[in-house]
């Protein structure tokens, strides 16, 4: 591999704004600050320190391993031309697990190698036995036409890769059966298409040596639980044809990869998590926006008219967009080569929008070397902006995670990642964009208004120590397994052996098939009765899908499932799909789609839903006292009944508008905690204030789950109650927002411990006084966030931790 060697460069002058403007900036520039010198101004502008952690990520060598004896020379030869002289040791680890048989996943750091580890073992076996073959599975076509052209490059006789998707054209289709032996493709396809079409695949499934499981860590959630069923149809399929495939996975490091890998795959899974890869040192700084005195609305730049909801007298953060693009601003005042990732499009471009402003006050022009990028540009346009960028006529641009779809940006000198992006793995993936060759970074995580984001700046151990956040799935979810056994039932009759392969619950799902007229029991097994096959969409998660249409057009511009099509999709919402921004005009429910058109407010939408709920069974539970942990069943009735308007750039609430949609039921999975009303008296909690406590603590609760598994706060609901019908105590419920369950809430139940405790220390570091959306206010409350005691949340999860065994 080799680098642009920059210092030989000639050099813009630095630190020195009056003698730097576009118009002389012709060559690239040199390296800038140092980050610990360039952080140190940063934090020292404001007022006081936003600066909550300091990481110095050491650069690390690699550790190289010795080519596997097994690896052919014609193998070695061809990566050796391809520029990789030796395997890391890791990399050797899990190629050597794979090539004795071992199912193993490798769960390393982001550009560890991972393809490596598979193509060793993989392309070594066709080598050598020239009747094999190799199936491998990505989450999307790109990553699948990635792993072709690296396949293909190596040259290797009779491989003969070959990508197998929806956009394969079906003239090529048959010769890709007979003569490929290594086919490239999802698991949509593989559900879909290569499983029915199982007899054509026969000669193929038949020789199958290794199944490769790409960034298997996406496979999570309702989604995840449907894949982990597609693999169990691959491995029946393969059995009948007398083969049994190694599976190698790879996954981003995540806590428990082997639990996770083996739920996917229903095998004993080895992990192998020792990243031996090289990498360049990071500076990477924890930043907390400071509080804004609770009367600030006068300083705002929002217009008098536009009043803020008086609802909300509750403190906020100054916004993580306006730190975000003052922190733009000065790094390139500073010369410094800077990327900040945004969550949505608009907020990047309030974000390049601000800083251009504040640069230009500074130096007239000096705005012009900032840009906001857009998804949807061409490739001209993006090849455009990475010169501009490798050159500095551009030093600073903001993006959306888009930016990872298209444009090679490599060399910055610093990264700003405006909000938590959800997972460790993302964020390491942008913070990785930071250092050129062997030089030194700077990173800045800017904390949101939000629970997680504002423990994670205080905890910084939960970001650079071991990974607790697990990849959850849930292959019993009887909505997911009725399916799924339907589709297994149309490729070959069930037999009781099938049931054990498919797991808990799958004997219940059948029963309900036959009941339902689906199946019928005949002495040979299970068969299925009808001439069409069940229609089984993976990503569908629960109710008919809405079509989401542009009205002047008539356009599909995709779909949203059932379930959150009330949240996403009601009259006014603005929906966002592929970086353009719509608003939403009329959601017909009765045909199942939305009328939208294209527009860009400067405000999001966020609706609020009431919620009721009952306990069908419990799976279950932990008796602690005046304190009891529970894992079941429950159905929950809810209706959004309002939304939201927030000003994006400052969050600030505009209004409050009521929406009339009915009442939708779900039956799913919750973990709740109860406490006796006397321990609660104990604790000094006043019977008022039970109500405002526990909800808070509900809040808080839900917004720290993704920490301990990979969820949105969107994919789980909570309620708390005084009093519960069917617990008959003060009780807080966490609910996974989808049929059946998704895992999230097992998860939860599972560490308990951990998580509440993360739950209470994030209240009570936080440094309001009162409750704000960095602790216990939640942007997707039904009731307008009331009531809420942000000291009684500490001393409900106070009597929880203390009686609750670890
Ligand atoms: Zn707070
Ligand atoms: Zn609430």
């Amino acid at each position: 591999m080799t680098s642009d060697d920059f210092s030989s460069a000639r050099r813009t002058p630095r630190h020195d704004l009056e003698s730097s403007s576009a118009a002389t900036v012709s060559a690239g520039p040199g390296p800038g600050p140092a980050p610990a010198d360039l952080l140190r101004r940063l934090r020292a502008r404001g007022a006081g320190d936003p600066v909550t952690h300091v990481e110095r990520v050491p650069a690390r060598a690699g550790v190289p391993a010795p080519w596997p004896s097994w690896a052919p020379e014609e193998l070695r030869a061809a990566f050796t031309r391809r520029a990789v002289v030796a395997p890391w040791q890791h990399q050797a680890e899990a190629a050597n697990l794979a090539y004795e048989g071992r199912h193993v996943v490798v769960a390393t750091g982001t550009a560890s190698g991972k393809s490596l580890a598979y193509q060793l073992p993989a392309l070594a076996t066709l080598l050598a036995d020239p009747r094999a073959t190799v199936l491998y599975l990505a989450p999307t076509k790109a990553l699948a036409a990635d792993q072709l052209r690296a396949v293909a490059a190596l040259e290797l006789e009779g491989v003969r890769p070959a990508c197998y998707d929806g956009d394969t054209p079906r003239a090529e289709r048959e010769w890709i059966r007979r003569h490929s032996r290594f086919v490239l493709t999802n698991p949509d396809m593989l559900h879909h298409g290569i499983l029915p079409g199982h007899a054509q695949w026969s000669g193929f499934l038949r020789r199958l040596a290794y199944v490769v499981i790409d960034e298997c860590h996406t496979y999570r959630g309702v989604f995840g639980s449907h894949v982990a069923h597609v693999l169990r149809r691959l491995r029946r399929q393969c059995a009948r044809f007398g083969a049994t495939p190694v599976f190698v996975l790879a996954s981003a490091t995540s806590g428990d990869p082997a639990t996770a890998a083996g739920r996917l795959t229903g095998l004993p899974v080895t992990a192998v998590t020792e990243d031996s890869s090289p990498r360049g040192g990071v500076t990477f700084a924890l930043w907390e926006p400071p509080l804004l005195p609770p009367d600030s609305g006068a300083s705002s730049p929002v217009p008098p008219q536009a009043t803020g909801d008086h609802d909300d007298l509750h403190q906020v953060r100054r916004s993580a967009l306006r730190e975000t693009a003052d922190l733009l601003a000065d790094t390139v005042a500073e010369g410094v080569r800077t990327l900040a990732f945004v969550r949505s499009r608009k907020g990047a471009e309030v974000v390049a929008a601000n800083a251009r402003r504040a640069l230009d006050d500074a130096v007239p022009g000096l705005g012009d070397r900032v840009a906001a990028y857009r998804g949807g540009y061409l490739r001209e346009e993006r090849r455009e902006l990475e010169r501009a960028l490798l050159h500095g006529d551009l030093l600073g641009l903001a993006s959306t995670n888009a930016l990872e779809l298209g444009v090679d940006l490599v060399g910055l000198d610093a990264v700003l990642i405006c909000g938590y992006p959800g997972t460790r793995a993302s964020l390491w993936q942008q913070a990785g964009r930071a250092g050129r060759s062997g030089q030194e970074a700077l990173a800045v995580l800017v904390a949101r208004d939000d629970p997680l984001d504002t423990y994670l700046v205080h905890h910084p151990e939960a970001i650079f120590g071991a990974p607790v956040e697990a990849t959850v799935l849930d292959p019993a979810n009887p909505y997911v397994l009725a399916p799924q056994l339907a589709c297994a039932a149309v490729e070959a009759p069930l037999t009781p052996a099938d049931l054990v392969l498919f797991g808990e619950g799958a004997k219940e799902a059948v029963d309900e098939l036959v009941a339902a007229g689906a199946l019928r029991q005949r002495p040979t097994g299970w068969y299925w009765r009808h001439r069409e096959r069940p229609e089984v969409d993976l990503r569908g998660e629960g109710g008919a899908p809405v079509a989401v249409v542009e009205s002047s057009t008539g356009r599909l511009l995709g779909t949203v499932d059932g379930g959150s099509s009330h949240f996403l999709l009601h009259p006014g919402a603005v929906y966002l799909h592929q970086g353009v921004s719509y608003v939403v005009d009329q959601l017909d429910l009765a045909d199942g789609c939305a009328l939208v058109h294209t527009e860009e407010p400067d405000w999001s939408t966020h609706a609020r839903d009431v919620t009721d709920l009952s306990v069908v069974s419990v799976r279950s539970y932990v008796d602690a006292g005046p304190v009891g942990m529970f894992l079941g069943e429950v159905d929950v009735t809810s209706q959004v009944v309002s939304y939201q308007r927030r000003r994006i750039a400052t969050g600030e609430v505009i209004d409050t508008r009521p929406l009339d949609l009915p009442t939708r039921e779900l039956r799913t999975v919750a973990v709740w905690f109860t406490l006796s009303p006397q321990s609660l008296a104990l604790a000094g909690v006043q019977p008022a204030d039970v109500p405002g406590a526990l909800h808070a603590a509900e809040h808080a609760a839900i917004g720290l789950l993704p920490l301990m598994a990979t969820c949105d706060r969107w994919d789980i609901g909570g309620l708390s109650t005084a009093v519960h019908a069917d617990t008959e105590a003060p009780t807080v419920f966490v609910y996974d927002g989808h049929p059946g369950g998704a895992g999230f809430a097992e998860r939860a139940y599972g560490t308990a411990a951990a998580w509440l405790r993360a739950t209470r220390d994030a209240i009570a570091e936080c440094g309001c006084e009162t409750g704000c959306p960095s602790c216990v206010q939640s942007p997707k409350c039904g009731n307008g966030n009331n009531p809420l005691s942000k000291p009684d949340a500490i001393r409900v999860l106070d009597v929880v931790l203390t009686n609750l065994p670890d």
